[in-house]
């Protein structure tokens, strides 16, 4: 893989390249005492001097002691709500005088798609894990997803590893960081010492390297090589979190009556926090709204969660009715049926179902609960 070095300034040079050539740049942004995904308009969008701390149930925006650009984890909001949107519309039928009207959706998503082009501008590697596994949902199987797909072609990606942890990750343990392996057009890794503040940017396509070729950068030597191993190993240590993933299919489908669900489920609000911040989850509904005059109907899709009790209703009832049934679907789902239907784990360890859990469950915890305790 080539591999290169720039100044902390050509970055904002990388943006505008990006811009020129009509992609929408993608980036983190503070709002809402939170890093989030937003357009970014410029450079000066990203979280510069921000860091996160995070623990069970806890997420904090602090300012650092120095102007690193990605020095931060992962918050809320993952790149699914731009290629699988939280509230999509399917179709739409008007009433006119000579009938229904059926618009399709999938004129205007294709339009939309004709002007919107994506660069997602710093990626974390579990986050790019992530998109490769709703890849596998939504475009693996012999049913394409026509809105997903449309979304995800021709979007350039410049992925970001991971100079420190956060205070929930597990990515090592997952395989999925803190250094992304394939999947992205560049990959960055931020330096900064005293003296110092550049970017190690590794090439994962031609396009990737066409890009950079508009960027002042020099060839990365064997040292800065190193250093990002160095980097990346120091982010591994840091890891607070581990799941041991031996065997853990088998663990969790043959304790399927173990008394740790019980216990778990007696603290779980069943409020879907951890599906709605997971970037692999993907259960969705479809709803049909009209006005009230009668002459508009749209049929929306929306994100669904498999907590909620009408995820599973059918013919009068729902299948999952208690908060046991329904956490253990989820758990059992990410780390144990997720690898039948899709060959991977469903999760890939950011840790966000940790933090955003109002009453801080932990999925590395309850795991590890269940293997030491077998029935
Ligand atoms: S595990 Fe936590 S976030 Fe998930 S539904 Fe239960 S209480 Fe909500
Ligand atoms: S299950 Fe939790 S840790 Fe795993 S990918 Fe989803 S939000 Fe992240």
């Amino acid at each position: 893989m080539k591999t290169f070095i720039f100044e902390r300034s050509e970055l904002d040079r990388l943006v505008e390249i990006l811009k020129r050539r009509d992609y929408k740049v993608i980036g983190p942004i503070v709002r809402d005492s939170a890093i989030i995904y937003d357009e970014l308009t410029n450079i000066n969008d990203l979280p510069i001097g921000w860091t996160d701390e995070q623990t069970n149930g806890m997420y904090r925006l602090k300012n650092r002691d120095d102007a690193a650009v990605f020095g931060w984890t992962v918050g809320p909001q993952s790149w699914k709500k731009f290629l699988f949107p939280p509230i999509q519309k399917i179709f739409a039928t008007h009433k006119s005088p000579k009938g229904l009207d059926l618009q399709n959706s999938k004129k205007q998503t294709s339009q939309e798609s004709a002007q919107t082009k994506y660069a997602f501008f710093g990626v974390r590697p579990c986050d790019l894990n992530a998109i490769s596994i709703q890849d596998k949902v939504f475009l693996g199987g012999p049913f394409i997803d026509p809105v997903y797909e449309r979304k995800r072609t021709g979007n350039f990606i410049v992925t970001v590893n991971c100079g420190q942890a956060g205070g929930t990750c597990f990515c090592a343990s997952m395989g999925t960081g803190p250094k992304a392996g394939t999947g992205f057009d560049l990959s960055l890794t931020e330096v900064l010492n005293d003296k110092h503040h550049y970017f190690i940017v590794e090439v994962g396509t031609e396009l990737g390297s066409d890009v950079l070729k508009s960027i002042k950068c020099i060839k990365a030597t064997d040292e800065n090589l190193t250093t990002v191993n160095e980097i990346c190993s120091k982010t591994v240590k840091q890891m607070g979190r581990l799941l041991d993933t031996s065997n853990l299919k088998s663990i969790l489908y043959q304790n399927s009556e173990h008394p740790r669900w019980e216990r778990t489920a007696a603290r779980c609000l069943t409020c879907a926090n951890c599906t709605m911040v997971c970037p692999t989850c993907f259960c969705a509904t479809i709803e049909d709204v009209t006005d009230l005059a009668g002459k508009q109907a749209d049929r929306m899709r929306k994100w669904d969660s498999c907590f909620t009790l009408d995820f599973s209703y059918i013919h009068g009832g729902s299948v999952r009715a208690s908060a046991k049934a329904r956490y253990r679907q989820w758990m059992t789902h990410k780390l144990a049926s997720w690898v039948d239907q899709f060959g991977t784990f469903g999760c890939v360890g950011c840790g966000r179902c940790i933090t955003w859990c109002p009453v801080g469950i932990d999925i590395t915890e309850e795991a590890r609960a269940i293997r030491e305790n077998q029935s």
